[in-house]
């Protein structure tokens, strides 16, 4: 597949769980993946994305060469509830995962040329009212982020487009108890957790010429968690005590 040949896309978070799959398929497609992480390695860049003065100098190493896409998927989750967070904490899951994206933007934009692409990674947590506030918060900002940037970049060509992953199997879920998991899970109409190559796909192609038509979108890939409102446990409740009617009579 050559869908990205010759196209360069930067993606933060690429050590772990879904930036390294989207740094895989970005590869699979004939693309060039820079790789960004606090944990770096033979294929991953440091950088902390919180960090403005690190976003300036890896700019400045690209030395004028062009960013066809970016992808924003560091992150961290913080799941003390509303009475428990503390401001420390609740500023840093901010500073990962909103500043983190801003400032990327920021210092890469100037370096896209018409047709770039820009995808943040949002969560199903960013279209409920999630109970760690303090990711909750900074995912429905996510949203406003993109929106924001998806307008401000549109007259130079450029498309901005989140993906909102339900709950997927990384290092990240790994850390949630069993609890969390199963009862995400019941609220999954598939029945099962994602996989961080079906985020990756989607991620493939809205940084594709294939949805050249498409800024300001969110895309849910959760397994159906968001399209049902709640209703999915009434929905259960029922058919698990469905009896079904009795037919009237044509007499
Ligand atoms: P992960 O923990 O596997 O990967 C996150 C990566 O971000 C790690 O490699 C980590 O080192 C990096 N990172 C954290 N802070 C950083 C910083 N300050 N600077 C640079 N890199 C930093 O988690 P994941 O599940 O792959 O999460 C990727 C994104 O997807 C996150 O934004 C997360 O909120 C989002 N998401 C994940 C799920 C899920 O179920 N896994 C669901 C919804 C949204």
């Amino acid at each position: 597949m050559t869908a990205l040949a010759g196209r360069t896309i930067v993606v933060t978070g690429a050590a772990s769980g879904i930036g390294a799959a989207v740094a895989s398929a970005v590869e699979a497609a004939g693309g060039t993946p820079i790789g960004l992480d606090q944990q770096p390695s033979a294929r991953v860049r440091s950088l902390d994305v919180r960090e403005q003065a690190q976003w300036a100098a890896f700019a400045a190493q690209l030395d004028g060469r062009p960013v066809h896409g970016l992808v924003t998927c560091a992150g961290i989750t913080w799941r003390a509830r509303l009475g428990d967070v503390e401001p420390e904490a609740f500023w840093n899951t901010q500073a990962v995962n909103v500043l983190g994206p801003l400032l990327a933007i920021r210092a890469l934009a100037p370096l896209m040329p018409a047709g770039a692409s820009i995808v943040t990674i949002g969560s199903l947590a960013a279209l409920q009212g999630h109970y760690p506030v303090a990711y909750t918060t900074s995912k429905w900002a996510v949203r406003g982020l993109s929106h924001a940037a998806a307008l401000e970049l549109a007259g130079r060509g450029i498309r901005v487009n989140a993906v909102h992953p339900g709950f997927i199997d990384t290092a990240m879920t790994a850390t949630a108890p069993q609890t969390f998991r199963d009862a995400s899970l019941a609220q999954t109409p598939l029945g099962r957790a994602g996989a961080p190559e079906e985020v990756a796909s989607v991620v493939l192609f809205l940084l594709g010429d294939g949805a050249s038509f498409v800024t300001g979108a969110e895309i849910p890939v959760d397994g159906g968690a968001s399209s049902h409102g709640g209703a999915k446990a009434v929905s259960d409740a029922l058919r698990a005590s469905y009896v079904p009617p009795t037919p009237v009579s044509a007499a």
